[in-house]
């Protein structure tokens, strides 16, 4: 993943006051990786490299951050910049009935999106909304929709004899007006490839409804070919906006940088689930983060910065880099710094991966306890910080009485050391989150 890579060419970038092309090349080109792997498209990589690279280079580095954090944040602020700064909602702002447009290939979830936005246009937005299917090649298609129309109780245009999609579309237009619907959510037919007929019908569509809104539906997951449907709408329809469906899914997210650089337009909301309440407004800094896969790293970042000392995180990380004794002293120093910046939780929370920890282990570690721990810790001897194992029965006795506690919470005390001296260990041999920790500051 990118914050392992990064913080590997990171480090060593330490010390540099000035962003050089000699120092973020490798950076950037585990960017670059992390980019395609999160299936963005090739030339929009390009492009956003190029302007990164642009905005780094000759950046002073101020004292408090490395160069690499620097280029972090540069690369992260730019890909939200892409994305569109904020969310932006529905433009409806006109005579009603406003109509909403919708056109993707086949299967982008069109129709299911059709839906959702009749259920958030009601429920958030309180506007009456009728929805209307012009999808006449598939009668399932319009059945589909029929019957969300009826779970939700929105009033559905039913076509008559009519098998053009434009004239449906004319009637629907005239009934909503009838009903003096606010929004008229029109879905329209999709084809598994982009062809002539199918932009040539939602272009006469689009003239015949004079849309306020016409979004392009595009599946998340669906990669690189994002990038050529959203070419292809593009060009063929004035487009005011991207939905994103599937986002629910594994799909890094690339596509919306694809879809959003290549359209100008920008992503309103997310589709995060099959049912009809799963759509999120689109949060640009969200989306980089997942982009980058460095779950929330930047905040980390800049609480590092914030609250801990970094000399003696260095001193810390040298030792356990150079493997020498990880003693309680140094337990006790890193639970202080833990404790400063929010606990245990609140730290692991932020790190990529430490979902993965045993539940056990985060349990154990509410903020009370680290206290207390450390008040166990303050209740020994140097020597017996040094050395552990001379802590014999008689003076767990002694510890505990000289820290308020019980014996058993010395022996709970000792059992978690010698489990973060292992993970110590485990982590000198892994590279990428020592290397991260080293990035960050104090080893976990
Ligand atoms: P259309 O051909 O563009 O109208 O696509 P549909 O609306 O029929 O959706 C195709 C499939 O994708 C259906 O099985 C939907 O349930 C599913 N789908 C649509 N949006 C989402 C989403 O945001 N998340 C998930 N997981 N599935 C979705
Ligand atoms: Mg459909």
């Amino acid at each position: 993943n990118l914050t392992q890579r990064l913080t590997r060419t990171l480090d060593r970038l330490r010390g540099q006051g000035r962003l050089t092309e000699d120092n973020i090349r490798d950076t950037l080109r585990e960017v670059r990786m992390a980019l395609l792997e999160a299936d963005v498209a090739l030339p929009v990589v390009r492009a956003f490299i190029e302007r990164v690279r642009e905005r780094a280079l000759g950046q002073e580095v101020t004292r408090s951050l490395t160069p690499g954090q620097a280029l972090v944040k540069i690369v992260h602020d730019e890909l939200v910049a892409v994305m569109g700064g904020a969310a932006e909602g529905l433009r409806l702002a006109v005579e009603p009935p406003a109509v909403i447009l919708l056109a993707g290939l086949q299967g982008a979830g069109k129709t299911t999106t059709a839906a959702k936005l009749a259920r958030l246009l009601r429920e958030r937005e309180r506007r009456s909304v009728m929805l209307a299917s012009c999808d006449v090649y598939r009668p399932a298609a319009i059945d589909q929709l029929r019957t969300l129309a009826a779970e939700l109780g929105v009033p559905f245009h039913e076509p008559g004899g009519t098998r053009d999609a434009v004239a449906i579309a004319r009637e629907a237009l005239a009934e909503a007006r009838r009903r003096v619907a606010d929004v008229l959510v029109v879905d329209t037919a999709g084809r598994l490839h982009v062809d002539e007929a199918m932009m040539a019908e939602v272009q006469a569509l689009h003239a015949a409804l004079n849309p306020a809104e016409t979004l392009f539906v595009v599946d998340a997951m669906s990669g690189q070919d994002a990038a050529n449907a959203a070419r292809a709408f593009g060009a063929a329809l004035p487009l005011t906006g991207v939905i994103l469906t599937k986002a629910d899914g594994d799909a890094r997210g690339g596509a919306a940088l694809s879809v959003r650089h290549i359209t100008g337009r920008p992503v309103k909301f997310l589709g995060v689930g099959e049912r009809s309440d799963a759509l999120e407004p689109f949060d640009p800094a969200r989306m980089a983060s997942r982009i980058l896969g460095m779950g929330d790293v930047l905040s980390l970042v800049e609480e590092v910065q914030r609250k801990v000392d970094r000399d003696k995180a260095e001193k810390l990380a040298r030792k356990v880099r150079k493997g020498e004794g990880f003693d309680l002293e140094d337990f006790r120093d890193q639970l202080e710094q833990m404790s400063r910046m929010g606990g245990v939780a609140a730290l692991l929370d932020k790190l990529p991966g430490a979902a993965s920890l045993p539940e056990g282990v985060r349990a154990q570690m509410d903020d009370r306890e680290l206290r207390r721990v450390i008040a166990i810790i303050n209740s020994m001897t140097p020597r017996e910080r040094r050395r552990p194992d001379i802590i014999n029965g008689s003076r767990k006795r002694r510890i505990a009485a000289g820290s308020g506690t019980r014996v058993q919470d010395v022996n709970r005390l000792l059992k978690q050391f010698h489990q973060a001296q292992k993970l110590m260990k485990r982590m000198r041999r892994k590279g990428g989150m020592r290397n991260l920790l080293r990035g960050l500051g104090p080893g976990l």
